[in-house]
């Protein structure tokens, strides 16, 4: 599959809440949730705050099919196939190739390096697609290369848009998708400011 073609098959929930519907189905911090949205193959939890590790919205889409991936953190929050992670892990699921990567903030204090919350680079179909999480500009960001990239841009608890921006030329991603605002924080201005300011390609999802 293209990254162009990914980009199709990507949902956005708001947050930092992702469905990638490839070959397996793929959630990412799934939150808000809709009733009757489809099975998933592998979820994906990048740290344990409520926004991201929500018990209620996984309930909505685990089957016995879904194997579970996150944080030792939010371990005792769910039943069924959880696999540990951290950063710096690889674990390969159902063909899905998934790497932890460090996520923390910098300039504040809301989530620290030492906790092992995680970013995720998930490779499958042969696209690359990387999950910061809840983060600063880091330096472990730096050459990730993806071929997608899911940043936040709301601030107060991540990167602001400009922060952001300066992330895309360390991580050197071909497409980013802003992410984390509209509802905890930011709103759509700093979706805008990033797509008109980011040197790559931006898909902002409504
Ligand atoms: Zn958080």
């Amino acid at each position: 599959m293209t990254p162009e073609e990914m980009l199709g098959r990507i949902k956005w929930f708001g947050n930092a809440s992702f469905l990638i519907d490839a070959s397996k189905a793929i959630y990412i911090d799934p939150y808000k949730i809709p009733d009757g949205a489809k099975d998933a193959d592998i979820i994906l939890i990048t740290h344990d705050h409520f926004d991201h590790c929500s018990p209620a919205d996984v309930k909505k889409i685990h089957s016995f099919k879904t194997v579970m991936i996150g944080p030792g953190s939010c371990r005792q929050k769910f039943f069924g196939q959880y696999k540990l992670i951290k950063p710096m892990d690889t674990l390969d699921v159902k063909g899905v190739k998934i790497r932890g990567v460090f996520a923390y903030n910098v300039n504040k204090s809301f989530h620290q390096r030492s906790e092992n919350n995680l970013g995720y680079l998930i490779t499958v179909d042969g696209v690359t697609i990387y999950h910061a999480g809840d983060t600063d500009m880091i330096p472990e960001m730096k050459n990730l290369k993806p071929d997608i990239a899911m940043l936040p841009v709301g601030g107060e608890y991540t990167m602001t848009a400009s922060e952001a921006i300066e992330a895309v030329r360390e991580i050197k991603t071909e497409i980013a998708i802003p992410m984390h605002y509209g509802s905890v924080a930011g709103n759509e201005y700093d979706a805008k400011h990033f797509e008109d300011n980011a040197p790559c390609e931006v898909k902002v999802f409504k």
